[in-house]
């Protein structure tokens, strides 16, 4: 029996997208081999690349002046690059200017691997009320090499309800656990990057959009893999990329095309988050501590009211082995803000999300 997976990442991946990576595990296309076995230079991986490349440029309206790189090293090696690419100096420690959001655990991350290559200026923090909700974003500084927000917060289940106008000042955003659950405009962005592993395939590939002009010599001291216009010059290929990761991208795209696209997508994810909020403000034990405006489509967080800390503790514990027991997986909040937290990326479907409420409802009972 397949479980409801609610985990934040890896997560849950469309059954059809299995259902085809087993029927063609053995022989690909009749190549009589597995995608895993080919060459990443050969005639026969090529076309897959080369498709997952053009899908997600379809889908996300990714302009022709942006480069599309499959990386390693997850979102986190991301926070490196952005400095070194954009901001280091002739030597680590004297970087140009950037200014950063703080608005949760994983931007903090990225606020403190930046300021070992850039100047970082921390503008706003929502951390005064536990990053529940998203800041005022000031204008960027005139000399800023860039301006660095986190899209969607994975872990404390907020998004940004407006994209900040930076004007000439490049925007770069962390966007892994939000990429293509609604329409993005592309062409406010100078970098955006994403971990496949919520929301795109298997973990293992990082994706990069980068606009052109963004792709710039580094200092001789960063190193040669580490840079943009290593992996940009060579298509991805400097070295083995995640080959199977790419294929695997590639066939989860083609499930979003064959759905309608982000726009229908989009609808799809706003039903089941909507039906969720629905449920949590109507509860009279559990409610989401995020600020309205601000909730994540993706990442819920959910708390019980239970006021003595103590019996909130049992009662939570209680609630996430049972919800297993009943198929319901991987709803405990991320260890370093406890509670719970239902992630329903674009592959959960709205059956398991209303398996939720049902269960939620009954557990209340
Ligand atoms: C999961 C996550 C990360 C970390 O991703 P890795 O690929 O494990 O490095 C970074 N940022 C956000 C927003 C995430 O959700």
């Amino acid at each position: 029996m397949r479980v409801y997976n609610f985990s934040p990442g890896p997560s849950i991946l469309p059954v059809p997208v299995l259902e085809r990576a087993a029927a063609e595990m053995l022989d690909m296309n009749s190549t009589g081999q597995s995608v895993m076995e080919m060459s990443h230079r050969s005639k026969d991986y090529k076309p897959i690349i080369e498709k997952t490349e053009l899908l997600l440029r379809e889908l996300m309206g990714i302009p022709a002046n942006y480069k599309i790189l499959f990386l390693q090293g997850g979102a986190s090696l991301q926070f490196s690059m952005v400095p070194l690419n954009l901001a280091a100096g002739e030597a680590p420690g004297i970087g140009k200017k950037a200014s950063y959001i703080d608005t949760g655990i994983w931007s903090d991350k990225a606020i403190k691997e930046g300021s070992k290559y850039a100047s970082v200026d921390v503008r706003a923090t929502s951390k005064d009320k536990a990053y529940t909700y998203i800041p005022e974003a000031p204008s960027p500084h005139a000399d800023d090499a860039y301006y660095h927000i986190t899209l969607n917060n994975t872990i404390v289940g907020t998004k940004w309800d407006k994209i900040p106008d930076t004007g000439s000042v490049p925007l770069i955003s962390d966007i892994s656990s939000c990429i293509l659950s609604e329409p993005l405009d592309v062409s406010k962005f100078g970098i955006l990057y994403a971990g496949a592993q919520k929301n795109l395939g298997p973990a293992g590939t990082t994706v990069v959009i980068i606009r052109e002009d963004l792709i710039r010599k580094t200092p001789d001291w960063v190193p040669i893999m580490l840079r943009y216009d290593t992996h940009a010059a060579e298509g991805s290929m400097y070295n083995t990329p995640p080959c199977y990761g790419i294929y695997m991208i590639g066939l989860v795209l083609e499930w979003i095309k064959n759905l309608g696209g982000t726009d229908a997508v989009a609808k799809i994810n706003q039903e089941k988050a909507q039906m969720f909020y629905d449920f949590l403000d109507s509860s009279k034990m559990f409610y989401s501590p995020v600020e309205k405006q601000f909730r994540s489509l993706m990442n819920i967080p959910f708390v019980t009211r239970e006021q003595d800390e103590a019996k909130k503790t049992e009662l939570e514990a209680r609630f996430i082995k049972e919800a297993a027991a009943a198929g319901l997986i991987n709803l405990a909040g991320h260890r370093l803000v406890g509670g719970m937290r239902a992630s329903i990326y674009n592959a959960m479907p709205v059956e398991g999300v209303k398996a939720l409420i049902d269960f939620l409802k009954k557990f209340e009972r």
